[in-house]
């Protein structure tokens, strides 16, 4: 952080991670996949699924957008993911009846292995980032670990749905809060990414069966989900339990500041 970013500015050529365009880190065209939140439905919607809601589809140039700040340091993505990520956040709170409540965002911990090759937890990153946007825009938000991860899992690449889930029962372990959570508060898993919905189904799992307390609600948020390739989903589709996504298509730029305008 610090004066770092600013003269990596002046050094290297900045192009679009999403298309290549020269100029900025991400292009307006490419930002704006990001602001298009939505209902993560996996194919095979599995049994658990906590309601989650996506800034954008994991799909075409936001692929390489979140693979560039995941796996190839581009830094100054976390910004403009992290706006992404509050955006969602911003969504999934509308999907719940009666007054705003508080969110605590509970970032999915990368396995020990992920962590160690990675050198960062690149979730962490952005749920900072998202807890200070949403703080920004007046909404009562803020960070808490409340789940780590237990034992060795495989590499989920190359498993099936059904394979992902059995390799991660029992992954994740619900935390003691460090204090009361606020009055009414959701609680909100944030992820960069989902695909199956296996890691949410057993992150959430472990959330409401663990020790938060009072079992509050138990929400998603993710950058971005694999779209559903079938004809009449949309992001106002109902997903488990009844919950809906109201007002989605309105909580654009003018609530929340936007991937486009990062920089
Ligand atoms: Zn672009």
């Amino acid at each position: 952080m610090g004066v770092f970013p600013s003269l990596a500015d002046l050094v290297l050529p900045r192009t679009c991670a999403g298309c290549g365009v020269p100029g900025r880190s991400l292009c307006p065209r490419c930002a704006v996949l990001l602001t298009v939140p939505r209902l993560a439905q996996p194919r095979r919607f599995p049994e658990g699924l906590p309601p989650t809601v996506a800034a954008g589809a994991y799909a075409g140039a936001v692929r390489p957008v979140v693979n560039a700040f995941k796996e190839h340091g581009r830094a100054e993505l976390a910004r403009p993911l992290g706006v992404a990520l509050a955006l969602a956040v911003a969504a999934v709170r509308t999907g719940v009846p009666g007054p705003a409540r508080p969110v605590v965002l509970v970032p999915v911990p990368g396995s020990r292995a992920a962590l160690a090759a990675r050198g960062r937890d690149h979730v962490r990153e952005l749920t900072v980032r998202a807890v200070a946007e949403l703080r920004a825009q007046g909404v009562a938000a803020e960070q808490r670990r409340l789940l780590r991860r237990r034992g060795r899992v495989r590499d989920s690449a190359g498993l099936t749905a059904v394979q992902r889930r059995a390799n991660l029962a029992g992954t994740f372990v619900g935390e003691h809060p460090d204090g009361r959570l606020p009055a009414g508060a959701l609680l909100v898993l944030v992820d960069d990414v989902v695909t199956t919905g296996a890691t949410l189904c057993a992150a959430a799992e472990a959330l409401a069966g663990g020790a938060a307390g009072g079992a509050p609600p138990v929400l998603a948020a993710v950058v971005a989900a694999t779209p559903r390739p079938l004809p009449g989903t949309s992001g106002r589709a109902t997903g488990s339990h009844g919950y809906r996504v109201r007002n989605v298509p309105q909580l654009h730029h003018d609530r929340l500041s936007g991937p486009g305008r990062s920089d």
